[in-house]
């Protein structure tokens, strides 16, 4: 028997939409609590987000936390044994895990989820040879940055790792096609996601319940930058039975909008959607508008430990204001903020020889970063809940990108 009241359930609820578009506010109900739509997930790849307590998450509002398949796989069993994600963590709350897919593939094509053209460009020129994973019809070949070894995984796989690991959300094994693929390699790829869909879906099944409480599965949709492929796998995998779907693929700035639409016009509407590695404002706002329900990326974390902290005025750099009295960010309610500490106190601590005050340093501005994408979601909910979405995101935009 599960301890948890609400083992068994997961089920989502549209609160309000916006008038004229895709997005909504809502409410994902997980076995491990509520997550109010839209949202955004503190990515804790190892099962814990750097630098941060389960504690330290809680203060800045934090709903739920996205590990991932492929950094877990070896300790899976130990989790399982613990009784799941949640409570190996400590962190208790709703979660989430992502296939793996994606770092696999990473390792192939070196491509981020965002590129430029130029980059684009760069990867193309690169030799085959030189990636460093290999997809077949069962999954992917990888060798493993590490241990240097030949290592796979497939969709089977990484089904029993999540279901091992048992995050409230899984996601199905996919491959990502890179900006450089072409359309023929895309059709191509599409099928083999759909396939791997579907063993996905099977092989889960079979698990979802082996600790005790309701696993969900999430379909994930690729098809590149085009309409017809990205429509047709919508409206497939949208007759399947997923419990909710991840928006997956690597996008250009300006397609963005357009590529949620087509999917989120062809996927059932009573389903949560989470776009995947995505968190810069424009993204969250675009997507919000589009019907994205939740969000993750390691971005805002990976800044704060460089010296990148976020403002309603754009972000800076920390080192620029190495004499500033001035806090973070005025009127910010993390605890970096709340405290008074000033820019030149932190800058001080990040340069610090004590290891211990540089880990200081380190806490207090990745809740800072992420205190700002959280608290940017809680306002988009409330806008949208008032009906005033399209004037704030105005708003946001103009004050964050007037000084670019
Ligand atoms: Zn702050």
């Amino acid at each position: 028997m599960s301890e948890y009241k609400n083992s068994n359930i997961f089920s989502f609820e549209i609160v309000k939409k916006i008038p004229g578009h895709l997005g909504r506010a809502g409410i994902i109900h997980t076995p491990h609590g509520d997550i109010m739509t839209p949202a955004f997930m503190c990515v804790g790849t190892r099962g814990q987000v750097p630098f941060l307590s389960p504690e330290d998450l809680r203060e800045i509002g934090a709903q739920a936390m996205l590990s991932n398949g492929y950094h877990l796989r070896n300790v899976s069993p130990e989790i399982a044994e613990q009784g799941g994600l949640a409570k190996w963590s400590g962190w208790n709350g709703p979660t989430l895990t992502d296939s793996g897919g994606f770092q696999v593939m990473s390792l192939g094509s070196g491509l981020g989820k965002v590129v430029s053209m130029e980059r684009e460009k760069e990867v193309t020129n690169r030799k085959k040879e030189e990636r460093l994973a290999i997809v077949t019809e069962t999954g992917i070949e990888f060798t493993d940055p590490v241990t240097k070894e030949l290592d796979f995984i497939g969709p089977k796989e990484s089904m029993e790792i999540q279901c091992r690991i048992g995050a409230d959300i899984h996601m199905a094994f996919d491959e990502l096609t890179s900006l450089a693929d072409s359309y023929e390699y895309n059709v191509e790829a599409l099928e083999r996601t759909e396939r791997w869909a579907q063993i996905s879906l099977d092989v889960h099944r079979e698990h979802e319940y082996d600790l005790g409480y309701k696993q969900s599965l999430y379909g994930v949709l690729q098809g590149g930058r085009w309409e017809d492929l990205r429509r047709s796998t919508a409206k497939k995998m949208g007759q399947m039975d997923f419990d909710g779907y991840g928006l997956g693929g690597a996008f250009l700035k300006n397609n963005l909008g357009d590529i949620l639409r087509w999917c989120n016009e062809e996927l059932p509407e009573n389903k949560p959607r989470h776009l995947l590695g995505l968190s810069h404002p424009d993204d969250i706002l675009i997507g919000a508008l589009s019907g994205a329900d939740t969000f993750d990326c390691v971005a805002p974390s990976r800044e704060a430990r460089h010296g990148r902290i976020y403002t309603h005025d754009g972000y800076y750099a920390l080192n620029k204001f190495k004499e500033s009295d001035e806090v973070l960010e005025e009127g910010c309610d993390c605890p970096a903020c709340t405290k008074g500490y000033t820019r030149k106190q932190l800058y001080a601590m990040l340069k610090s020889e004590d290891k211990a005050i540089r880990y200081e340093y380190f806490k207090l501005a990745t809740q800072h970063n992420l205190r700002f994408i959280i608290r940017l979601t809680e306002e988009i909910r409330q806008a949208i809940l008032e009906e005033r979405f399209e004037q704030y995101k105005d708003d946001f935009m103009m004050r964050y990108y007037k000084h670019k």
